[in-house]
């Protein structure tokens, strides 16, 4: 047995001399290096961005999308939509550990793990025999390595799985809608959501309000969501727009929060096409947050300047430190975001 690299630069098969997320091919090998881990493979959940790209360029057939699913993770040996460069993650239990993993993990532990599928090696061993193609997660069973700078959580007993997984997903959003609405100095910070009733849409609603934010609007894309919205009790105000429409989308937001942008405007969408209604609905020096994968930075960016919007753009760093912690206190605080995630995972509440 001898050391990876902590950053599973040994792993990458090409191109030559790129990290594993940027790599075409991984090494997938079950193996260990002696500070790697071993994973066997429960469940996958696809994001959010890269299940709607498959199953709309196969019209919903469940059979066409679990064979690009199946054959992208043979070719690859990592699941990375090539269409919209984005993964998910997985659960399973800890199968072997190296001795010189820093980790902490011991084998029998069920995990999730907290990196992208686009740079986790991984092998399939049942074709996704049992997945119907239709929903985000997917039963299966496999192999999954994590490096020694790789983080995994282990999964909480009080949440069923698919939700925790869920939940593990779309962590990073809250995190850093928390930092973000905690560190603007006004007592008075209006927070926008888009795709609120989402998943990280509605933990980021959940986490502007235990920042403090004095009004939290949530814009949802048609009644059935304002509805489940409004249930849930997670914002101030609801309000339905296209959030791909960017003057109806600022008309909505600027209607709402009583004449003026929100101060910080975080995308929590699924779809392409958000970055000019986004900055329009944002005040001046306030913060949009870029959460989705389905972000350009050539339209963000040029779009800020085309529009003279002096605003400050971040893009959605996965890892905020303690994000896992963070949304699961939120999940167990908020009765409501529980049954929006049942909604969306099909688990009963
Ligand atoms: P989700 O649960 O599917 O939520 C997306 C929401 O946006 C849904 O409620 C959807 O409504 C709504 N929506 C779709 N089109 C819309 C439109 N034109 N106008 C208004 N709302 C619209 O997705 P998620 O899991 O929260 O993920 C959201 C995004 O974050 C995805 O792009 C995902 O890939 C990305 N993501 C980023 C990171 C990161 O590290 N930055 C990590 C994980 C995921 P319907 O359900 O009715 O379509």
């Amino acid at each position: 047995m001898s050391t990876g690299s902590p950053v599973g630069s040994h792993r990458v098969v090409s191109p030559a001399g790129v990290l594993p997320q940027a790599a075409d091919r991984l090494d997938a090998t079950p193996d260990i290096e002696d500070d790697e881990v071993r994973v066997r493979v429960e469940r996958l959940n696809l994001d959010a961005a890269s299940f709607r790209q498959l199953s709309t360029a196969h019209g919903g057939d469940g059979a066409a999308i679990r064979e690009t699913v199946r054959g992208i993770i043979a070719e690859r040996g990592k699941m990375h939509n090539p269409a919209t460069g984005s993964g998910g993650m997985l659960i399973g239990t800890v199968e072997a550990v190296g001795p010189r993993s820093p980790l902490g993990l011991r084998p029998g532990q069920k995990i999730a793990t907290l990196v992208s599928l686009t740079l986790t090696p991984l092998r399939i061993d049942d074709d996704l025999a049992h997945w119907d193609g239709l929903t985000e997660q997917i039963p299966t069973t496999g192999t999954a390595i994590l490096f020694a700078r790789s983080i995994a959580a282990v999964l909480p007993d009080d949440l069923p799985e698919p939700v925790a997984l869920a939940v593990f997903d779309v962590c990073g959003a809250p995190a850093l809608v928390r930092r973000v609405v905690a560190r603007r100095t006004h007592a008075t910070s209006t927070v926008a959501v888009l795709g609120a009733a989402g998943k990280s849409g509605s933990l980021s609603l959940a986490a502007a309000r235990d920042a403090h934010a004095a009004t939290v609007l949530g814009i949802v894309r048609d009644e059935a969501e304002a509805d489940r919205l409004e249930r849930s009790g997670l914002a101030d105000h609801t309000a339905v727009a296209d959030a791909t429409d960017p003057l109806g989308l600022a008309e909505t937001v600027i209607a709402a929060l009583d004449g003026r942008g929100a101060d910080v405007t975080v995308v929590c969408v699924d779809v392409p096409g958000c970055e000019h209604g986004a900055i329009l609905s944002t005040a001046s020096h306030g913060t949009v947050v870029f959460f989705s994968m389905a972000t350009s930075f050539p339209a963000a960016a040029l779009g800020a300047e085309g529009l003279a919007a002096d605003v400050e753009m971040l893009i959605g760093n996965g890892y905020v430190p303690g994000h896992a912690d963070y949304a699961l206190g939120l999940m167990r605080d908020n009765p409501g975001l529980k049954d929006l995630f049942a909604d969306r995972t099909e688990v009963t509440a």
